[in-house]
């Protein structure tokens, strides 16, 4: 399928990528073009100007500041992927982006377009929720800053305004946190993927943070789960208890998976995915 006619401009910094969004009408965001151009094949989108994100300086790269990691938006997965301080400080992000597709969408796709696109079977979604990422957003009335848990409203629906640029994200980095991903055989997409995030002291579960992708219209917090391991021994026993309860409303059915079949997988990557965070703490 041909896209219908689009301008084409490059924003060169974030208010110039904000002031494009503004003077045109219909135009729209590009980064990776790895989820927005087989929708104008589709024609599923079409906008009139395509405002290129990607080499807007300072826009992409990892780094750590005052002890948390920062990642721009236009940084790709391959560089995610790659990263030695995210391997060293916070590997579940870096294993995450292996996760995705294959290594050409990895050398083209964006976190920025991941999260602003929203698919209900991303990967990004389920571990910027068990990270507790905050999604640091541009507009025209300037800065506002997002926690994961509310960005994610719906299918392909975030808190994200048609004029707003996702500048990227910053999370405390947790090294005892796992993604536990059953793919899609040909796009790699998360039929179910789950990420977990905890902390154990004194061989007692504190707290944890799971995050949930695939399963339903969006990515969520599997809470239940979280609050029936909070205070108890870090055993696989309480795992196995607490993974049983995993579940969310809404589960999707496709040619990939059954209902039924999510609602089985979802509890088994909970535990999978508990399992290695609590094998990391
Ligand atoms: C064959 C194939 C397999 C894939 N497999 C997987 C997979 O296994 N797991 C997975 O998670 N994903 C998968 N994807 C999706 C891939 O990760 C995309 O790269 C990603 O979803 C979108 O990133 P992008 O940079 O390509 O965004 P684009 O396609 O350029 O844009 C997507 C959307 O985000 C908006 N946008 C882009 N950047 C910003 C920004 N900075 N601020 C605000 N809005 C922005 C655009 O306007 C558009 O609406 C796959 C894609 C393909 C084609």
């Amino acid at each position: 399928m041909i896209p219908t006619v689009f301008d084409y401009q490059r924003a060169t910094s974030l208010d110039d990528a904000v002031a494009k969004l503004q003077a045109a009408s219909g135009g729209k965001l590009i980064a990776g073009g790895h989820s927005l151009v087989p929708l104008m094949k589709l024609r599923l989108s079409e906008p009139a100007v395509l405002i290129d994100v990607a080499r807007i300086p300072g826009l992409s790269g990892i780094k750590e500041k005052d002890g948390k990691i920062e990642i721009g938006a236009a940084t790709t997965h391959r560089e995610v992927a790659a990263s030695a301080l995210l391997k060293q400080a916070c590997p579940v992000v870096a294993e995450t982006a292996i996760e995705i597709g294959d290594p050409q969408v990895r050398n083209r796709g964006t976190l920025g377009g991941s999260l602003a696109h929203a698919d209900p079977a991303a990967d990004y979604p389920a571990t910027m929720l068990a990270v507790d990422a905050e999604i640091h957003i541009k507009g025209p009335k300037g800065w506002r800053k997002v926690n994961a848990s509310d960005f994610f409203q719906g299918l392909f629906t975030v808190d994200l305004q048609p004029d707003e640029i996702i500048a990227g994200v910053q999370f405390a980095p947790v090294k005892a946190a796992a993604y536990a991903k059953l793919h899609q055989r040909a796009s790699h997409f998360a039929i179910v993927g789950v990420a977990a995030a905890v902390e154990v002291k004194g061989g007692v579960f504190q707290s944890a943070r799971i995050g949930l992708t695939g399963a339903s219209t969006h990515a969520t917090r599997l809470t239940a789960v979280e609050q029936a391991l909070a205070g108890k021994p870090a055993t696989k026993e309480t795992i196995a208890a607490a993974s049983a309860v995993a579940s969310v409303d809404d589960l999707n059915s496709d040619i990939h998976a059954s209902d039924e079949y999510r609602r089985a997988m979802v509890k088994v990557f909970t535990r999978r995915a508990l399992e290695e965070a609590l094998a990391r703490a």
